[in-house]
């Protein structure tokens, strides 16, 4: 302490016992002295959207929090720029957890240039259905996998003093009903598969966890002291903060108790006065307070940091080789990497082969300050050489794209007010607009107009069509002519879903004349998320001229995708399929040409009927801001892929073991698949089965080994590459658990690089904490000797090995 005030010492940093443990207990301690009741009560709950006060008298920040994973966004959305990174699943198909350490490092440099102490990430709820929104932004199907990558994206994002906060505890797998329904599920699966990941990342040091909406075999998460008391506390020993999902928080008395420390966001629904009336009644205890108190004052003594004055040095190379790590070749007969003789024609094809789609959507979404496109990348590489030509082909035209401009501006008036009478000004790079509780601080939104102006330049001629979607009431008009005038209620999940509240309207336009684009909205009286979307949809391409231009060509690259929106928090996807005149474009085109490379811009697993056709198949997932980089290195073979599925790609919805109970109803989601999940229960073979992918180099597995090590054993398999080039490949090892059960599962993996015609060994370390199942008695270790096979991939298992033998 100096004079009266409390120093907070960084978390390594011990005080006389030495132990760095000690010192922050201490400095806890001292600063619950100097509190009252009520300030006490005050670190329980947000005081704005994204924030907690510190109390005056300690001299700290405020806990600050950002979205994640794939980036920071920081406390504004539509102002102000952030890196976007690759999303979970891009990471997880890395199966390194060291690439993923540097990448989530660069994340947490990103959150405290924002001044932001806590991040909501990483996801690790499971892919438990291949339709469910979110699941690009959580890193796998498969319990272990995850585990690993949570524990690396914790330790990266930690080492510069910002607190993960894993989310969304627990059995919050699908979209569908997520504020009501009750997953209902068995203890072996939740204990084994869904609590597993939350499990590695409390004992991996993560400062916070995040309750989640839904309900949990018939009690709401944020008030179940199962979950929050007797699992985290007493069989975990974890020691963090419980911060509730936005809204998600149900009852002031019961939450607390359960062991919910912290309501988000604010201002307080459940708590502020409402804590200190339930004090008086006796409904709580001054420890109830006390002990949440202390923890949140943990966690500000952790994240004590200034935040960066300079912005984090640029980590665009890193992002690049990350989403190049992630790709996942699926397919190929010969034709990649290209080999492009001079002279060559290039034919790039697709919606999304000029823009890409960098990231999925929902509250992870960032505004980058760039995206590398795939034709642009491709061009830089192949031309002058060789000529590249683009045709769209196909482009949706049922969900718009954001419109981008320079320099929209944004102007706030009292509503009713004359033009003149400004109230404030900002500027966006894209019509798409997002305020939360607040839309101009010190007013109420009812009482507010915002103008918002814009000049587009189209670049096509005909007929466009303009869209609009605005939570209040939205009037558009183009060059002084109105255009679409469009009123909506808020509600929860419309922030994510407008393509259900979206209007358009037909307007000629001409390539290259600028028209001015005026909105005036009304923002929907009630605080929570608004948002104003305004988007464009150019005339309708071509696909003859696609097909032509594939025949032409040498070699045709395909960019496939979803609709903006399809991929998102808030909705499932309708089904597993692509739109299917985009898929009777890509199956033209394969047609056309016989190397048709297609390239695959989704999140999460698609369908993909011209899987046979087609000469290779890249699945780029949503890989960030140098999304054409990453690819052209990968089809150039600038960087020899050696991604590995994460999740199970189905050839049909109906095969996933978790269908016949997906997604249940308003009220009940049954897991009634149980341990059977992913590629553990399925029956029919899969298009593409977990843990696959190919590499330019080819590689052979030698004889492996096992030895008992102080904590289990360390199994070592020699890999060759039998090719001349150098490649990387992920050794696999999956254990028959228990004579009941007819599956493998993963348990350890390992990333080796091989240099061409070089043997190198992997290794593979097996704690014996991981070879356990749970019975009616808690967690049953097995004593040996237990089976495992090792490959490369879970249909590709040719090596067995006992361990403990
Ligand atoms: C999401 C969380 C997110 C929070 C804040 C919720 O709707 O489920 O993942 O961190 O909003 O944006």
């Amino acid at each position: 302490m100096v004079g009266d005030v409390l120093l907070p010492r960084g978390d390594s940093v011990a005080d006389h016992t030495g132990d760095p443990q000690h010192a922050q207990d201490t400095w806890v301690d001292e600063a619950m002295a100097r509190l009252s009741t009520e300030q006490k009560a005050a670190l329980l709950y947000g005081a704005d959207p994204w924030q907690v006060r510190s109390p005056g008298s300690l001299h700290l920040h405020d806990l600050v929090m950002t979205d994640g994973p794939n980036g920071a966004r920081g406390v504004t959305f539509h102002t102000g720029v952030s890196r976007c990174f690759p999303c979970e699943t891009a990471l997880a198909a890395t199966w390194d957890p060291d690439l993923v350490r540097e990448v989530a490092a660069a994340i947490g440099a990103e959150a405290r240039s924002k001044g932001a102490a806590v991040l909501l990430a990483p996801a690790v709820n499971l892919h438990r259905n291949p339709l469910a929104g979110r699941n690009f932004e959580c890193f796998s199907e498969d319990p272990e996998l995850s585990a690993q990558m949570a524990a690396a994206y914790i330790a990266g994002v930690q080492s510069h003093g910002v607190a993960c906060c894993v989310k969304h505890l627990v059995c919050n797998d699908q979209e569908s009903a997520r504020h009501t329904a009750s997953s209902e599920i068995g203890d072996p699966a939740l204990r084994e598969l869904y609590l597993a990941p939350f499990e590695a990342a409390a004992k991996a040091g993560a400062w916070s966890i995040m309750a989640a909406y839904n309900k949990l075999n018939g009690e709401y998460v944020t008030e179940h002291p199962w979950l929050l008391t007797t699992v985290l506390r007493d069989e975990w020993a974890w020691d963090g903060v419980v911060v509730s999902d936005w809204y998600a928080t149900q009852s002031t008395a019961k939450a607390l108790t359960a062991g919910l420390d912290l309501e988000m966001p604010g201002p307080s629904q459940l708590r502020g006065d409402k804590l200190l009336k339930a004090l008086e009644t006796g409904e709580l205890s001054g420890e109830d307070i006390d002990r949440s108190a202390r923890r949140v004052l943990r966690l500000l003594h952790r994240t004590q940091h200034r935040p960066m004055t300079a912005p984090p040095a640029d980590p665009a190379a890193l992002i690049r080789e990350a989403g190049a790590r992630g790709i996942v070749l699926l397919k190929n007969d010969g034709v990649l990497p290209l080999a492009v003789a001079p002279g060559a024609l290039i034919a790039v094809i697709g919606s999304g082969a000029d823009a890409g789609q960098p990231q999925g959507g929902g509250s992870c979404q960032v505004n980058p300050p760039h995206v590398s496109g795939p034709l642009s990348a491709i061009k830089a590489r192949l031309a002058p050489d060789a000529t590249v030509e683009f045709a769209r082909g196909w482009a949706d035209q049922t969900r718009p794209r954001p419109l981008t401009a320079q320099d929209i501006k944004i102007e706030y008036r009292r509503r009713g007010a004359p033009d003149s009478e400004v109230l404030a000004t900002e500027y966006a790079v894209s019509l798409s607009m997002s305020w939360f509780n607040s839309v101009l601080p010190g007013y109420e939104p009812g009482d507010l107009a915002v103008r918002v102006t814009a000049c587009i330049i189209p670049a096509e001629n005909g007929v466009h069509q303009l869209t609009l979607a605005a939570i209040g009431r939205g009037v558009l008009t183009v060059d002084g002519q109105v255009l679409l005038d469009q009123q909506s209620a808020g509600g929860r999940d419309v922030i994510f879903d407008l393509g259900r509240i979206t209007q358009r309207a037909d307007i000629a336009l001409e390539a290259g004349r600028p028209a001015e684009l005026v909105i005036d909205y009304e923002p929907w009286p009630e605080s929570g998320l608004l948002r104003l979307q305004a988007g464009l949809i150019p005339p309708a391409p071509d696909p003859a001229a696609a097909v032509r231009l594939a025949a032409a060509a040498d070699v045709a690259i395909v960019v496939a995708e979803h609709p903006l929106g399809v991929e998102t928090e808030g909705v499932d996807r309708p089904h597993l399929g692509f739109d299917p005149a985009q898929n009777d474009l890509i199956s033209q085109v394969c047609a056309a040409n016989a190397r048709t490379v297609v390239v695959v811009n989704t999140g999460s697993p698609a369908a993909m009927p011209w899987a046979d056709q087609a000469a290779a198949i890249a699945q780029l997932w949503y890989p960030g801001q140098e999304l054409g980089e990453s690819l052209a290195d990968v089809l150039t073979g600038a960087v020899n892929p050696s991604g590995k599925l994460p999740v199970t790609f189905p050839a049909r919805a109906e095969d996933a073991p978790s269908w016949p109970h997906y997604p249940g109803t308003e009220d009940e989601v049954r897991y009634g698949e149980g341990l059977a999940m992913g590629y553990r229960g399925h029956t029919v073979p899969p298009a593409f089965p977990f843990g696959f992918g190919l590499s330019y180099a080819s590689f052979r597995l030698g004889e492996a080994s096992a030895v008992a090590t102080t904590d289990g054993y360390l199994v070592t398999v020699p890999v060759t590459n039998i090719s001349d080039r150098d490649g990387r490949e992920v050794v696999q090892l999956y254990a028959r658990l228990a004579d009941d059960r007819p599956f493998l599962e993963l348990k350890a993996f390992a990333s080796v690089h091989v240099p061409a015609g070089q043997t190198v060994p992997a290794v593979l370390a097996v704690p014996a904490s991981r070879l356990r199942t749970w019975s009616d008695t808690g967690w049953r270790y097995l004593p040996g000797p237990v089976e495992a096979r090792i490959g490369t991939s879970s249909a590709d298992l040719p090596i067995a090995v006992l361990l403990g033998a």
